[in-house]
């Protein structure tokens, strides 16, 4: 097939590389000038590698990124350790590793895969107009152009998502949550015998205070530290200088653990992220499935399960699986891409919930269910009780990554095997 994807962040990248190594012929248009990720790192769940690993970047990822041994949640104020999970064994129970990578990184390894798999990256090229039944779109420069499918990934502020559904809403909400996003240098760290011990292991590291979190964890080569700091989103910073972003964050996490002040001091440029993420849609395919939605632009989500990138991958292999049933069978494309939209918003709205869960129960203040939480950090979600269904895992009272169920959900989904029982 003739496939256009609009744009190309992690998830168009990966569509486009799943599709061409299927056999498509795929275009991929980039409204910026060159290829660039807005923050520094991301952790990579083994949902999002084991597709990696099948698509053969394991070796260029591994080449350029950290294997962490564990991921530890830490109170905020003092610094003792509330629970431990050990990264040891995930490979074998879900097939591939945990990673953390910067984001240049992960994103040029999979331009690099796309364009060696005859991927057309075409830059400079913003999407302004669709037929979201005939197929084709317009760019910004009046050039017009067609495909027998177009896949809009064009991010959480996503104009197809837009036009496609409703000129007047854009389909996204506040979480409540918003993070401060900067780094330090990983030299500066150990030159400081109050942060040395930050990054003597290579860990990814979780602080939890009331309303607030820091996450901090590895990336290039080890030189760098990204750090992620959660706050209440109730701060207009749009006009903040330097040192404002600087004063605030010595005065919301200052006075926590006695590393925290000094690592603070050492960050880099820091930047506000109020976390949106993108509500139930009525649909994300045109009557004659020649039009599809993915990846963030159909259900951005918090990030306090770490999942927005595995399930913009999951996405990819769907659409691709279900594209490979179509072209052997007597289903109608639009048949088809019902089966892929089926699949997919089940999953990534119930992931979304739960994402946004994880986060709220991270940011929980002093109480009983705080306690709660604490006690399954200890026994890795067994206190939290069994789940019986996916909706139990929006209510969990457990922190995401620290409870065995929680990962097992996440991680250890079989995309392929739902899309086949869908398809029947
Ligand atoms: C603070 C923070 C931390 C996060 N941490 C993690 C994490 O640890 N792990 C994880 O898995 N996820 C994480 N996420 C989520 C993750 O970053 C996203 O889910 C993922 O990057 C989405 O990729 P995407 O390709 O769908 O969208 P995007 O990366 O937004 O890409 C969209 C692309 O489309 C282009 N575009 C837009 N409009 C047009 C147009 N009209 N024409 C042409 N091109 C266009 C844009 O320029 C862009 O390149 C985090 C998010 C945040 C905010």
């Amino acid at each position: 097939m003739d496939i256009i994807i609009v744009g190309a962040g992690i998830g168009g990248l990966s569509a486009a590389l799943s599709l061409a190594l299927a056999g498509h012929k795929v275009r991929v248009l980039e409204s910026a000038s060159a290829l660039a990720e807005i923050g520094a790192g991301v952790q990579l769940t083994p949902t999002s590698t084991r597709h990696f690993w099948k698509w053969g970047l394991g070796p260029d990822i591994l080449e350029h990124s950290v294997l962490p041994e564990s991921f530890n949640v830490r109170r905020g104020d003092n610094g003792e350790l509330l629970g431990t999970v050990p990264f040891e064994g995930f490979e074998e129970r879900y097939g591939a590793p945990y990673i953390v990578i910067h984001r240049a990184d992960i994103h040029q390894i999979l331009h690099k895969h796309a364009v060696n798999a005859k991927v057309q990256v075409i830059l400079n090229s913003r999407v302004a107009k669709y037929d979201f039944e005939a197929g084709s779109l317009q760019l910004a420069n009046g050039e017009e152009l067609s495909a027998d499918l177009i896949v809009a990934a064009d991010g959480i502020n996503s104009s197809a998502r837009k036009s496609f559904l409703s000129e007047t809403d854009d389909g996204t909400e506040k979480t409540g949550w918003a993070a401060y996003r900067t780094t330090a240098l990983v030299a500066d760290i150990k030159a400081n015998p109050d942060t040395a011990q930050l990054v003597a292991k290579h860990n990814c590291n979780c602080w939890v205070g009331d309303k607030s979190s820091v996450m901090t964890y590895l990336v290039k080569n080890s030189q760098v530290l990204n750090i992620v700091l959660s706050h209440p989103d109730n701060l207009d910073t749009s006009e903040w200088t330097p040192r404002q972003f600087k004063d605030e964050l010595q005065q919301l996490f200052g006075h926590w653990d006695p590393s925290m002040k000094a690592l603070l001091s050492m960050t880099s440029e820091v930047q506000n992220w109020p976390v949106y993420q993108v509500r139930s849609l009525p649909k994300w395919v045109s009557e004659s499935g020649k039009f599809v939605l993915m990846g963030d632009a159909a259900h951005a989500m918090a990030f306090y399960l770490s999942m927005g990138v595995s399930m913009a991958v999951e996405d990819a292999e769907v659409l691709t699986e279900c594209i490979s049933l179509y072209q052997r069978s007597e289903k109608t494309l639009g048949q088809a891409m019902k089966v892929f939209e089926t699949v997919r918003k089940e999953r990534a709205e119930i992931v979304r919930d739960a994402s946004l869960n994880a986060g709220n129960i991270l940011h929980l203040p002093q109480g009983a269910a705080q306690e709660q939480r604490d006690r399954a950090l200890k026994d890795d979600g067994v206190s939290a009780g069994t789940c019986v269904s996916d909706s139990d895992y929006v209510v969990r009272t457990s922190y995401g990554i620290g409870d065995q169920q929680t990962r097992d959900w996440c991680y250890g989904y079989d995309v392929l095997a739902k899309v086949h029982a869908e398809w029947k």
